[in-house]
């Protein structure tokens, strides 16, 4: 069993539950350790098609007191985290580096939804006419910023690693097979395992029906090889959605040795094992 869920969202972003309902199923799940990592404000410019940033600017203050609020309730029967999943954009850093200071976060999540301006995990039709070449561009380029995120030392865990793949999953695996591919991923990883974070292994992958969770097997593998910590989110985006699929995950997770998992609070790395 996984006790620990390190990532999740509230109706103050896109997420449909208060942070009082998440924690509340946290509970409800038996969890030992229960992360919230909201969205982060963005630099002007980037922006999705349908967006929650403006309302999120207007409640951020109220997000962080509710989190530190339901620590205090749960205190002596569930760790309560406060943290935040930040969009890292490159050349966007000096914003990231405020964003990350503005709060005594426990940890931040990095996370990769932006190329230049574009939101690629936004919308399904974007990604249907592109040619197997240009996949492949932004496949390469998930990579480069992945090691440039893990690079900035501003994180404590790398979100969804291989979110990339959302809307063009087979032409990810066959990209997968090549030993380039491989060595570039193996790259980003050994930045992330230098800098002391942790790799996420999440759920939401199932959730969206890729059937895996990310990161996929070849990521996971080398991963393992490489000595990598890991942690595990549902990114749940309702109060259902949290610890979604943790059995799986655990037995996934397993299958490549891994019998510990890992949170941070106050910035700290905290190890536990799971079965
Ligand atoms: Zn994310
Ligand atoms: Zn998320």
């Amino acid at each position: 069993m996984i006790s620990i869920d390190c990532h999740a969202h509230t109706a103050y972003s896109h997420g449909k539950d208060s942070v009082g309902d998440m924690v509340a199923a946290a509970a409800e799940k038996g969890l030992a350790v229960f992360g919230l990592s909201e969205h982060s404000l963005r630099p002007p410019g980037y922006g999705y098609a349908s967006d929650y940033q403006e309302r999120l600017a207007a409640n951020f203050p109220s997000y962080i007191a509710e989190v530190l609020e339901e620590r205090r309730k749960y205190q002596g029967r569930m760790t309560v985290l406060l943290g935040l999943e930040l969009d890292y954009i490159p050349a966007e850093e000096a914003f990231a580096r405020k964003a990350c200071a503005a709060a005594a976060y426990d940890y931040v999540i990095g996370g990769l939804h932006f190329q230049e301006h574009w939101g690629f995990d936004g919308s399904a039709a974007e990604w249907a006419n592109l040619s197997t070449q240009t996949c492949r561009e932004h496949f390469v380029r998930y990579y480069h910023d992945l090691e440039k995120m893990a690079c900035s030392g501003l994180f404590q865990i790398a979100a969804h690693p291989d979110l990339i793949k959302l809307f063009r999953p087979d032409d990810f695996q066959a990209w997968l097979d090549e030993p380039d591919a491989l060595a570039l991923i193996r790259r980003s990883l050994a930045a992330i395992k230098e800098q002391g974070m942790a790799l996420e292994v999440s759920s939401a992958a199932l959730r969206k029906g890729l059937g895996e969770p990310y990161p996929a097997p070849p990521i996971m593998a080398l991963a393992a090889e490489l000595g990598l910590p890991i942690s595990f989110a549902s990114d749940a985006h309702a109060a259902g959605d949290v610890a979604w699929g943790f059995g799986e995950l655990a037995a996934y997770a397993h299958r490549f040795g891994y019998t510990e998992s890992v949170w941070f609070q106050q910035k700290s790395m905290i190890s536990r094992p799971f079965s």
